[in-house]
């Protein structure tokens, strides 16, 4: 099947070709004529699947007709770097269609959304925080609606954005097309689905099982010696393009201070980061900056670096269904890539939970020459570091006073983020011995 099959805008079908899109992913073949008939659509697919343009592909094409200048189409995503994504393909899909689409979400200034908006725009990616702000001050007008998308629905949930989803639901017309994109489907999402579509189809691909084109491998190890294998594991593999998770921010920054101690060009994005921060992280690690970027789940949420050829498990996620999102990163769209999970002990149950839901089995590994017989040191087992020499003692700093009370300018849109700019307990990062980095850019299966 090939893309002209959908009979598209003559202008969208140029961009699908200058894009290099060939032919039509699964999700797309199921999805876009589908959507094109104007039916409400329930599509079970995770990132990676190219389930942004089975979505943004049709939007265009309806709004080809019509009035320009009047809000159309909302997409609302959990994350502004989804959002970002999202827009962006916008962009690419439409670029001579003359429509306009703008991003809408919180940490940044709310007045060139506002001017925006003003202007006139068809299309509206937002966060749901942000969208509500608009919602109220009356800055965006919604009354023209006729497509609603909500992507990556699980996650909106997962980040207690649901109230806010309904919030939203109460301020848009009624006679519209709703568009629904999960990967997963627990019971709430179900429920929300029965809700707000309308005699929906359901599209849907694989079984959310990672793709095919990933290769997943166990590296058990005691949490204090995380950090040294991973250097191991860095120095001794074809890597190009890195993306690493850890459990928390804090681990997501500390571990990338460390790589860049290593010798590394690493990055980390964590929540606590201010927007053009996350954004210098990300544009950094698409354009080769960085080869490394340390994450954590909701930082790395709608990240798309098509050629990640790693993505490392420095902690295993809480869920299987965030073991599939996170390998979701890599081996996107068909091209290959390697998951490595770092396993202790206490992730037994875990493993097997994820087992289960692949199932089969994952292929555990060790790495030979590395010493897996390290003590811990006795404070701080916690964060994997190869034990140091003492320091010589220092007088303790004097703690700064943080400016509280004022407005932070950077709030977050995600309900359960902190203000920015809390200070970091200072602790050295890994002492010397560290390898040098290896990075080889001719790596097979590209
Ligand atoms: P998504 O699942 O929407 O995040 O898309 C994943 C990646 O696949 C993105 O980099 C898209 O640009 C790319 N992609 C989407 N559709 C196609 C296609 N038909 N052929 C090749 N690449 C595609």
């Amino acid at each position: 099947m090939e893309f002209q099959a959908f009979n598209l805008h003559p202008v969208i079908a140029a961009s699908i070709k200058e894009a290099g899109y060939v032919t039509p992913t699964p999700i797309q073949q199921q999805a876009i004529p589908t959507v094109m008939q104007g039916r409400d659509v329930m599509g079970l697919a995770q990132t990676g699947t190219g389930k942004t343009a089975a979505f943004a592909l049709p939007i265009l094409n309806r709004l080809m007709e019509g009035p320009r200048g009047r809000v159309r189409a909302l997409i609302v995503a959990p994350t502004r770097e989804l959002a970002e994504q999202i827009h962006e393909s916008f962009g690419t899909l439409g670029r001579q269609t003359r429509l306009k689409s703008v991003t809408v979400y919180g940490g940044v200034n709310a007045n060139p959304q506002i001017q925006s908006l003003k202007n006139g725009v068809e299309i509206v990616v937002a966060c749901p925080g942000r969208l509500l702000d608009h919602i109220g001050q009356g800055t965006i007008d919604l009354s023209h609606l006729e497509v609603l998308v909500l992507d990556e629905a699980d996650q909106m949930f997962d980040m207690g954005f649901l109230p806010d989803i309904r919030r939203i639901l109460s301020h848009i017309p009624a006679k519209r097309q709703t568009l629904l994109f999960s990967a997963t489907m627990p019971p709430v999402i179900n429920k929300l689905a029965h809700d707000i579509l309308t005699d929906p189809v359901t599209v849907q691909v694989g079984n959310t099982a990672p793709p095919v084109t990933v290769s997943h491998a166990l590296y058990p190890v005691e949490q204090h010696l995380k950090t040294g294998l991973l250097l191991e594991l860095l120095q001794h593999t074809d890597t190009e393009s890195v993306l690493i998770f850890t459990r928390t921010k804090h681990r997501a920054k500390r571990l990338g201070e460390q790589l860049e101690k290593a010798g590394y060009k690493a990055a980390s994005l964590q929540g606590n980061l201010s927007q053009n921060r996350r954004q210098a992280a990300l544009d950094g690690f698409r354009d080769g900056t960085y080869q490394i970027l340390v994450a954590t789940d909701i930082a790395a949420r709608g990240i798309d670096v098509s050629q990640i050829s790693h993505v490392i498990n420095y902690d295993i996620p809480d869920t299987p269904e965030a073991y599939v999102h996170r390998i979701g990163r890599t081996g996107r769209a068909a091209k290959s890539g390697d998951a490595f999970t770092m396993v202790c002990n206490e992730d037994t149950i875990m493993v097997r939970t994820i087992e289960k839901k692949l199932g089969a089995p994952l292929e555990r590994r060790t790495v030979a020459g590395f010493d897996y017989t390290v003590p811990a040191p006795k404070k701080d087992a916690e964060f994997a570091r190869p034990p140091r020499e003492p320091r010589p003692t220092r007088k303790p700093a004097v703690a700064k006073k943080s400016s509280v009370g004022s407005i932070n300018p950077f709030k977050s849109d995600h309900p359960g983020s902190k203000p920015a700019g809390r200070p970091q307990q200072g602790r050295p990062a890994a002492a010397g011995g560290t390898p040098k980095p290896v990075f080889n850019s001719s790596r097979r299966g590209k």
